[in-house]
């Protein structure tokens, strides 16, 4: 059934059988009994869908990756420990010693530490663009050896908007996987598969949860890229020797989350928890009705602090003279979420006396929650990067990160203007 987003969100993921808890129960087990050996064997031959071991697969992480799978209208998904393990393992089932990614610069703290510094050391390199970039200037970084390629729809923190449309040619052009980061939109707002993206990844420990209670990520797969004899993809068009010959371009639908799950789930243990699972499951309830006031809580703090005398300039796509604004009408119609940044008028000192004068807004790493929260990212998450690339990430010195949650908007801005007030 082709049900909408906010119905998918309280009814996604999970049916009961008859006499069955109407919500999924956390399935608190490593793993599965059987009676018979051959029901074991077919399930590690994958042959047969079922659970054996808690580290491939879960009931209850199972509802979870069904939900987010439906919102975004995917074929598959994998609930992850952290959005970051989820980027890490989606980046081992495509990248191989000698291969190379093209990502956004205006990507995650996390994501473009992981990109710049860590992969690089198992002989995996990333080659950086501007989301503005021509694309022309983005080609010049692909090569034969490019997997994929990489973007945030809005990026955190600098709240640039990709072009999907414009991305998704290119990715076509040269038969390269887009992956897209739909953390900061979610399938509420966004759904990066219809304007052509192919695998969308969440750090599901913002809004998804929504309630800052369950660190987690969740990978899915469009199921609308064809590895079959794409020579730039050998290792979904061999056979898998720790697969009993399987040839991952060969099945007829998830050939990307079932490589995912089948060798990386299985070889790093990244999977979320039950527990964790549950949490976020029961989270994305609300998530639609959240993100409508996420956004229109942000887009009334960013029309505020836009006239305000002492700020310096403010970055939220709902501002008619944002740069972004008209790539949010095209792909964000209903909102474009809680996430707004600004910079004060004055030095780091105004910055951090006005941070410390907030009584309601808390200043936290955290992003994307039920509550209020700010952050000034060069300071924190964004500290490892050099002025150059802080440039680069679209995160000047002076931005500061603002997290609008679903308080009373009134309430917000009162806080806003008496720690102003205090500079
Ligand atoms: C937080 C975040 C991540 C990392 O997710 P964790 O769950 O913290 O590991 C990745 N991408 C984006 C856009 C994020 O905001």
């Amino acid at each position: 059934m082709n049900y909408k987003r906010d119905t998918i969100c309280v009814q996604g993921g999970y049916r009961p059988k008859s006499g069955e808890s109407r919500i999924p129960p956390i399935v608190q087990s490593t793993t599965f009994f059987y009676e018979s050996t051959q029901g074991m064997a077919d399930l590690f031959d994958l042959k047969a869908d079922g659970y054996f071991y808690t580290r491939l697969a879960n009931p209850t992480v199972a509802a979870f990756e069904g939900k987010v799978a439906e919102l975004e209208g995917g074929v598959a998904a994998l609930g992850c420990a952290s959005g970051m393990s989820a980027i890490l393992l989606l980046a081992m089932t495509v990248c191989e010693e000698g291969d190379t990614i093209v990502s956004s610069s205006a990507i995650y703290g996390g994501s473009f530490n992981l990109f710049s510094v860590t992969l690089p050391k198992f002989g995996i390199k990333t080659r950086f663009f501007d989301p503005d970039a021509s694309s022309e200037d983005i080609e010049k970084l692909i090569d034969d050896k490019t997997k994929m390629i990489f973007t945030e729809t809005v990026a955190n923190p600098s709240i640039k908007i990709i072009d999907f449309e414009r991305i998704a040619a290119i990715a076509k052009k040269y038969g390269i996987l887009f992956v897209d980061d739909n953390t900061l939109a979610t399938p509420i707002l966004c759904r990066p598969f219809e304007w052509g993206a192919n695998v969308v990844v969440h750090s599901s420990s913002k809004y998804l949860d929504g309630h800052a209670a369950a660190l987690g990520g969740v990978i899915v797969d469009g199921g609308n890229f064809n590895f079959k004899g794409n020579k730039r993809y050998p290792s979904f068009n061999t056979p898998d020797e720790s697969y009993h010959g399987l040839v991952y371009a060969d099945l007829p639908s998830a050939q990307f989350a079932t490589k995912c799950r089948a060798q990386m789930m299985r070889d790093t243990g990244a999977i979320m928890s039950p527990q964790n699972a549950f949490l976020s499951w029961l989270g994305c309830d609300t998530l639609a009705l959240r993100m409508e006031r996420h956004s229109y809580n942000a887009a009334k703090a960013a029309a505020y602090l836009e006239k305000h005398p002492k700020i310096d300039w403010v970055l939220h796509a709902s501002l008619p003279n944002n740069k972004y604004h008209a790539l949010a009408k095209k792909y964000m119609p209903q909102g474009t979420g809680g996430m707004l940044s600004f910079g004060i008028k004055g030095d780091v000192k105004d910055a951090a006396k006005f941070m410390e004068s907030l009584q309601l807004i808390t200043q936290e790493t955290h992003v994307a929650d039920v509550r209020s929260c700010i952050l000034h990212p060069a300071s924190t998450t964004h500290r490892q990067l050099s002025k150059e690339e802080l440039v680069a990430a679209g995160v000047p010195e002076n931005l500061i990160r603002l997290s609008v949650g679903i308080e009373n908007p009134d309430d917000i801005l009162a806080d806003i203007e008496q720690a102003l007030a205090k500079i």
